[in-house]
């Protein structure tokens, strides 16, 4: 009699004990997956929806409901050296928008690769007409960015951070002017930024393709990073490059600070815009 409750229990122990091990089994895959998002701040496809342009129509409204707040990420197809992608400067405000919306909320427009002069043309060696520069003149990208805006406010969002990666002073004044000019007409509340003014507690100054931007694309994209196109021997002269070395002060764990402290920032701006 005594022996039954005690197979039993050894039974229920067995059972529990196994349970446990596959709710640990379970954390230490989520810690994983979770580090390993951290890691890739967000690159690629693998975290949760945020994009205006990928979410379904209920998704959108209960992200909507929750924080209605909008990112609007502006860049430019530009030279950023051998080593990073064409599209660094809105791949990487598009990511960080992406990777902020996921931590505080709000819904993610579709990058503008649009970006103003002055730009970098292309390395000499390619010989593509006028330099390889792309771009449009200021009053076309102040009049997108303003009818995005103009959308937004008639949608009914309440902020509105429009982030500028391409970042002469000219496309820096032209965002903040697109905001300013907004905010004076209209109930939604805009800000215009750039990410070379985010992270400054970690040191972060920006550059272009230099120690920072390629540390940043490093920590959020490796695939379109590669440091091996650059000269090898350290005095020669890197074709638009300008700022730290990056062969030799760039690394995928500044970025990861870097990144980590512009996300904050971005939310913490976010949150005030909406509930200013
Ligand atoms: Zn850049």
């Amino acid at each position: 009699m005594t022996r039954q409750p005690c197979r039993r229990f050894v039974g229920w122990s067995v059972a529990l004990l196994s349970c446990m091990a596959c709710a640990a089994t379970a954390l230490i895959w989520l810690a994983g997956t979770v580090a390993s998002g951290t890691e890739s701040a967000g690159g690629a496809q693998s975290g949760e929806v945020v994009e205006y342009k990928l979410l379904l129509p209920h998704q959108f409204k209960e992200r909507f409901d929750k924080m209605p707040l909008a990112y609007v990420p502006v860049g430019s197809l530009e030279w950023h050296g051998e080593h990073l992608c064409l599209g660094n400067d809105g791949v990487k405000v598009e990511t960080l928008c992406r990777e902020a919306a996921r931590q505080g909320g709000g819904i993610v427009l579709p990058c503008v690769f649009l970006g103003i002069p002055p730009m970098t043309g292309w390395g000499s060696k390619y010989d593509l007409g006028k330099s390889g520069i792309f771009f449009v003149e200021p009053e076309l990208l102040q009049r997108i960015l303003t009818a995005e805006l103009e959308n937004l406010d008639r949608l009914g969002f309440k902020g509105a951070i429009v982030i500028t990666g391409h970042y002469p002073q000219e496309q820096v004044d032209l965002v903040k002017k697109v905001a300013a000019d907004f905010k004076a007409a209209h109930g939604m509340k805009a800000a215009g930024i750039t990410d070379r003014d985010l992270a400054r507690s970690v040191g972060h100054t920006g550059d272009h393709a230099g120690k920072w931007e390629t540390s940043i694309l490093m920590a959020l994209h490796p695939e379109l990073v590669d440091l091996s196109r650059l000269p090898k021997e350290p005095g020669q002269r890197m074709e638009g490059v300008f700022g730290g070395d990056p062969r030799t002060q760039a690394s995928a764990e500044l970025g990861r600070k870097v990144v980590a402290a512009m996300v904050l920032e971005l939310c913490e701006l976010g949150k005030k815009l909406v509930t200013r």
